[in-house]
């Protein structure tokens, strides 16, 4: 690493994390450490130093910032990894090192659509209603089996990798893909599946808003979770701000 670098860590396993560290991994001017939590089996290679797995909480990971002399840490994280953005804040806040955050704005609804929003996963499973219905799923795979609980719908559930028993139910169609998804394709998906519902999280940008678009050329309804709470810390809504935020860092 050259000298004077700074020691930057990105909480990643978004695409603005992977774009933020290919930017910064042609700049000697930061040395950077890419973490992931380890949800996806064979994650693609990265361009810096890549370290996989929990930290043991805010208390691992501030303990971690000290031992690896961090000058910096940029949460890249998903809208939806609410914990790991709340440790970086506390662990930052005891460590005393800098915290960036690159929180994307959810979706907003828009003129024709049909959105349930609820505030998380066991609220959309009520929001499908009690009758029997074709239910696309497309919310990752952590949070599935709480499906399990209305087994009278027939869903379509699709994840970047295979979802094993995570949804025990009687009528499930099991797709793997990894986005982007253009509206277009999704709609003439969405038909040929003859979905009448779908359930979606909140997580914003642009690469997987084609079955938002194509819910509401169709008119299906979408239960919407809400993205969750995270705290209040120096923030930039993409990846160019925060290249533009980190060129102006002089530190502490
Ligand atoms: P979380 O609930 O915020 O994190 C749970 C724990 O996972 C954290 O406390 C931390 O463990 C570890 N962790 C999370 N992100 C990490 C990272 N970048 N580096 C190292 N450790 C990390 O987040 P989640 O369980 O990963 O995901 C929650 C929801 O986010 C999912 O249901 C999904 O909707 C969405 N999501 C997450 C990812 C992702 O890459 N994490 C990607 C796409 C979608 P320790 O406390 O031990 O440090």
């Amino acid at each position: 690493m050259p000298n004077g670098s700074l020691r930057l860590l990105i909480l990643g396993g978004t695409g603005e994390a992977s774009a933020l560290v290919r930017s910064l991994a042609a700049m000697p001017r930061f040395a950077v450490t890419l973490s992931l939590a380890g949800r996806t089996g064979a994650p693609k290679a990265k361009p810096v130093p890549t370290r996989i797995g929990g930290f043991g909480g805010a208390e691992g990971l501030a303990r971690w910032l000290a031992t690896e002399n961090t000058d910096l840490v940029v949460d890249a994280t998903h809208p939806f990894a609410a914990r790991m953005s709340a440790n970086a804040a506390s662990a930052c806040g005891e460590a005393g090192v800098p915290l960036l955050a690159i929180r994307r704005p959810p979706w907003p609804p828009g003129e024709g659509d049909r959105w349930i929003e609820v505030p998380d996963v066991a609220a959309a499973v009520v929001a499908i209603g009690e009758a029997p219905r074709k239910v696309f799923l497309t919310i990752g795979r952590q949070e599935l089996g709480a499906f399990a609980g209305a087994p009278q719908h027939d869903y379509v559930v699709r994840t970047i990798e295979a979802i094993g028993d995570g949804l025990p139910v009687p009528r499930l169609t099991a797709i793997t893909a990894r986005g982007p998804f253009d509206a277009a394709t999704e709609a003439g998906f969405l038909a040929e599946a003859g979905i009448e519902v779908l359930v979606s999280k909140n997580s914003g940008g642009p690469a997987t808003y084609g079955k938002i678009a194509a819910a509401r050329t169709l008119g299906l309804p979408v239960v919407m979770v809400r993205q969750p709470e995270k705290p209040s810390v120096t923030s930039v809504a993409n990846t160019e701000a925060a290249l533009a935020w980190l060129a102006e860092f002089r530190g502490i």
